[in-house]
């Protein structure tokens, strides 16, 4: 017989555009929950539900209330919110987070259709990651952290270029085209949730290469908000401070064009917020133990917890730069916001805040 508290679902948005990082996302928090998420065991091959003994992360594409043709037919895209039943995801949320199970529909991403439902038992980390998490205030309000992924227009380009491109073989032509066609409806439904998020992770090119428009080094900034219930802001060397850093020397390597860290407090939509950025890319992953060993409130169980798991996922898209360390770091921030709800023993952060 478990108490009430082993019994709630901790439940997490992440919001995103497609094709701008969110499955790595999802792969490096499961993993720090120790476990690769898999899709439901004899079920349909075409669910987009992964799960693993702490986690299940269901894609909200399942919500489409009208399929392939059905857009096609109203002439509206997958970002409109017609196109997407939020009553029944409220529902469905709103259930697992009071631990009953649901039929959750599923959307055949290869087919475009709507299959026969899967049924989806309560986790204890319930992900929901797709365009609109934070878009219905009903589901927003079920949320106990959400994180919005911004890529700026230039990076998404050249990693568009890069998978549809070099991988599928579509024309520059077609790929700006398809980026230009999503664009009014991206500005007005998925953006704007931003002001909603916990966290951003906000991609742009780098400012350490003038001019520089490949989009291969990369300016990433990780937005915290502040009094947010069980989640304290990472900061560099003295909280609340301004600070840049450059780490290139006798501890880290950095080939050109080098390494640039900032930490300042800011205000982001009318919020205080804390601001950690990191500008250029690591040469070597191992050193960034001295990176990590200089921010605090980091919720690392043990010394060198985040330079272990970006060693461990170095395949992974965006490992030597600051979408990979960010996103690390706040799925340790998950593990620890988690495991405060459960004990609900607010403020009692693993790391002891430093003095
Ligand atoms: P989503 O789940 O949002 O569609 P994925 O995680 O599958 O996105 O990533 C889509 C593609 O975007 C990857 O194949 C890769 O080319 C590129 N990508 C994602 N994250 C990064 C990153 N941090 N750095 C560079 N490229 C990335």
């Amino acid at each position: 017989c478990s108490s009430a508290d082993d019994s709630k679902t901790v439940v997490i948005g992440l919001a995103a555009d497609s094709g701008c990082g969110k499955s790595t996302f999802m792969r490096r928090l499961t993993s720090v929950f120790g476990g690769a998420a898999e899709p439901p065991k004899g079920g349909n091959p075409d669910s987009n539900t992964l799960i693993s003994d702490m986690t299940t992360v269901i894609c909200l594409d399942d919500y489409h209330s009208l399929d392939r043709t059905g857009r096609k037919v109203k002439g509206v895209t997958a970002l409109d919110p017609r196109a997407n039943d939020f009553d029944l995801m409220y529902e469905q949320v709103k259930a697992l987070k009071n631990g009953v199970a649901v039929d959750k529909p599923i959307y055949n991403h290869v087919t475009g259709l709507l299959d026969p439902p899967e049924l989806i038992k309560p986790p204890k980390i319930l992900v929901i990651e797709g365009l609109h998490p934070m878009f219905d205030s009903r589901v927003r309000e079920l949320l106990d952290f959400s994180i919005y992924l911004d890529i700026s227009n230039e990076v998404k380009f050249a990693w568009k270029i890069q998978r549809d491109m070099a991988e599928r073989g579509h024309s520059l032509e077609s790929i700006k085209a398809s980026i230009e066609a999503r664009k009014p409806d991206f500005d007005a439904y998925i953006d704007p949730q931003k002001q909603y998020a916990d966290a951003v992770i906000e991609v742009l090119p780098t400012q350490l290469i003038p001019d520089d428009n490949e989009g291969k080094v990369l300016r990433v900034k990780l937005i915290m908000k502040e009094e947010v219930k069980y989640f304290s802001p990472v900061y560099l060397f003295d909280e609340g401070s301004t600070i840049s850093w450059i780490p290139c020397g006798r501890k880290l390597t950095c080939s050109y064009p080098g390494i640039k860290f900032a930490y300042c407090p800011d205000t982001y939509f009318d919020n205080e917020v804390s601001v950690l950025e990191m500008d250029g890319q690591f040469d070597r992953l191992d050193e960034l133990i001295y990176i990590e060993s200089h921010l605090s409130n980091i919720s690392t169980k043990f010394y060198g917890e985040v330079t272990q798991q970006m060693l461990k996922h170095s395949d992974f898209p965006g490992s030597n730069n600051g979408t990979g360390l960010f996103q690390t770091i706040i799925g340790l921030k998950i593990r620890d916001l988690y495991e405060q709800i459960i004990t609900s023993k607010p403020g009692a952060s693993l790391e002891a805040r430093k003095a």
